[in-house]
């Protein structure tokens, strides 16, 4: 099924773009949970984490530092990494994503 992120990277619907090249997408969510607010996609459409195969590893490994290098942009000396799996974690959209979450105090999980 073709999720709303596929169609952000197809550019059919518009996003706040914050990073993008080849194989990854990066953009502020639509409803922020925290000042700074970013997700972080691969182009590739893997469900989540649980669905992604070997052949993901470079693409996984390159949207951590991606991560990184947007919460050095941001200034942020602390930030969260999150990425839902499945519905009972609270993923909502089956095409995998990592939010980067940062500028306030966050919580503790759960
Ligand atoms: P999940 O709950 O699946 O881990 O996270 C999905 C995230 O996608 C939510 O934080 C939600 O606000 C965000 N989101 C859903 N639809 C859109 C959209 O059309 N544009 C943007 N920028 N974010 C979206």
């Amino acid at each position: 099924m073709t999720t709303i992120f596929e169609k952000i990277i197809a550019g059919e619907i518009p996003c706040d773009k914050v990073f993008e090249n080849e194989r990854i997408l990066a953009f502020n969510d639509i409803a922020p949970q925290a000042p700074v607010h970013v997700l972080i996609i691969p182009k590739k459409p893997i469900e989540n984490i649980a669905a992604a195969s070997p052949e993901d590893q470079a693409v996984l490994g390159e949207i951590l530092l991606i991560a990184k290098e947007i919460a050095k942009k941001h200034n942020l000396e602390s930030f969260r990494l999150i990425t839902n799996t499945g519905r009972q974690s609270g993923q909502e959209v089956f095409h995998l994503h990592f939010h980067l979450l940062g500028g306030r105090r966050l919580g503790s999980l759960g």
